[in-house]
């Protein structure tokens, strides 16, 4: 095609419109959608990004960036223009003393806590799997087990440098166009590509001490979260939901696996070193059924724990397998109700290589805009994270999707890196009332819709 000539001619980076370079960005870790790029451009620098944005803008062409492709719906794919953001992946400028960092997007947060960690510091939030990269997440707000506490990735920006549908290198701020700065946070990639992010840090204490603890009443896990939390007895706050198979039963006629479910709770204390933290004080009170485990462990130990979970996934296959991700935020109130409906049929099999999630989290610990979570002070995330092969995606598909669609009837909201299929009204449900302005920031930011046109059902 001419027009990649063209392009090629513009830019620093490199061009890749051969077979394999296309086809390795043709899908994502939700291996459901498949959409293979025209060519897979590699930027060096915001400019080249900028080069890119103004050709697609008068050539009538799509756009989407791409980090590590983990998203699950297609969100992260072009039939296009695919922007490999890893190219930009630099950190330019860390500054011990006020606890920042300024990197550009495409790096890894494995990456960046590489250089962080021998300085004592790290970011507020990190994902279970840090090999996703800086700019992904904050386009999707970035959870993990301290977001009780500080909320999401997206909340500790400083600034961000993007680059909008017009091709125009802006930086935004709290102070400086802050639609911009709201919009681009968890906001999937509509309203520009976030090349340079400026982020706030934290200091740590170097080792922790986990206390796994094992609850057979999901209510009595509720209560204790909802105290641990108020309380701030701990730094970070794990939680799942486990299956104990129980042979069959019949389910709408049909004989069918099930199982009793189990909960685990992970909590983990930050401390310097030396005597560690007292379990029976820090345990005072709790309702658990079981005191499983007390693990201590450098926090670097810590931030990597998932690593051998995710390392086997890969070695058994299971990685390349779908996974429709089914991740809502739930009023905390409807979370004793919603969680045992879902799984109380739930085949314990269905996860195959893969979990249920809980995260508890206050909702007032984010102010991202775009990160939609339902009302009140609580709020509950629970996320079916399966693994299916191909040749039972028919079967699961179906289920998830209810189990989706009785979340968002008791006021969920879904967390947007999943699976998901929203219609135009469930976009404007998703956004409430929030959805008006949405429309004229993507008026404003991307007139000409290049970004991701297949997000949004435009
Ligand atoms: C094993 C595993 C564990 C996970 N654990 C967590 C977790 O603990 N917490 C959590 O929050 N999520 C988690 N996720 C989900 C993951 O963090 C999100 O899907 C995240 O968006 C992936 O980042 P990425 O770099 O792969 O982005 P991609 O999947 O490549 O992109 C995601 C979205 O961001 C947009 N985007 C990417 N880069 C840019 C950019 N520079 N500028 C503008 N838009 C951009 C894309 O267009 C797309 O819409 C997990 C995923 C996996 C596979």
């Amino acid at each position: 095609m001419d027009w990649i000539a063209d392009l090629a001619a513009r830019i620093e980076g490199a061009t890749l419109k051969d077979e394999a370079s296309r086809a390795a960005v043709a899908s994502d870790f939700g291996r459901i959608v498949e959409r293979k790029p025209a060519v897979v451009v590699r930027p060096a620098s915001a400019r080249d990004v900028a080069e890119v944005v103004k050709f697609a803008a008068c050539n009538s062409l799509r756009v989407t960036a791409r980090g590590a492709g983990h998203s699950q719906s297609g969100q992260s794919l072009s039939d296009q223009i695919a922007l490999d953001m890893r190219s930009l992946d630099q950190i330019l400028d860390l500054d011990e003393r006020n606890c920042t960092v300024r990197c550009q997007a495409g790096i890894t947060w494995r990456n960046l806590l590489e250089k962080l960690l021998p300085l004592g510091l790290s970011p507020p939030v990190l994902t279970n799997n840090l090999d996703v990269t800086v700019g992904g997440t904050l386009s999707t707000a970035g959870v993990g087990v301290a977001s009780w506490r500080y909320g999401a990735q997206a909340d500790h920006c400083l600034e961000l440098e993007a680059v909008t549908g017009e091709g125009k290198i802006l930086r935004s701020s709290p102070s400086s166009h802050r639609d911009l700065f709201d919009a681009l946070r968890a906001g999937l990639g509509q309203f520009g590509v976030i090349t340079e992010v400026h982020l706030e840090l934290r200091r740590h204490q170097p080792r922790v001490c986990t206390f796994y603890l094992l609850y057979d009443d999901l209510q009595a896990l509720l209560g204790d979260l909802k105290a641990l939390i108020e309380e701030a007895r701990f730094d970070y706050l794990e939680s799942w939901c486990v299956p104990l198979p129980q042979g069959m039963k019949k389910i709408g006629g049909e004989r069918q696996p099930f199982a009793q479910w189990f909960f685990p709770l992970h909590a983990t204390v930050e401390f310097s070193g030396g005597a560690l933290p007292d379990a029976s004080e820090k345990l005072h009170g709790l309702n658990f059924y079981k005191y499983v485990h007390t693990e201590e462990s450098s926090i670097a130990e810590f931030f990597t724990r998932l690593d051998p979970l995710f390392a086997f996934w890969k070695r058994s296959g299971f990685w390349d397998y779908a996974h429709p991700w089914m991740e809502c935020i739930l009023p905390w109130e409807a979370a004793s109700f919603y969680i045992p409906q879902v799984l109380q049929n739930f085949p314990p099999q269905a996860l195959a290589g893969g979990h249920i999630l809980l995260w508890p989290a206050r909702g007032s610990a984010s102010s991202v805009s775009l990160f939609a979570r339902p009302e009140g002070e609580a709020v509950m995330g629970f996320g079916i994270l399966p693994a299916v092969p191909k040749a039972l995606l028919g079967e699961a598909l179906p289920r998830l999707e209810r189990a989706s669609e009785a979340a968002l009837g008791l006021g969920a909201k879904r967390y947007l890196s999943g699976w998901f299929t929203f219609n135009a009204d469930q976009w404007k449900a998703h956004y409430g009332d929030k959805w008006t302005a949405l429309v004229n920031l993507k008026r404003k930011y991307d007139p000409k819709t290049i970004f991701n046109p297949a997000l949004m059902n435009r």
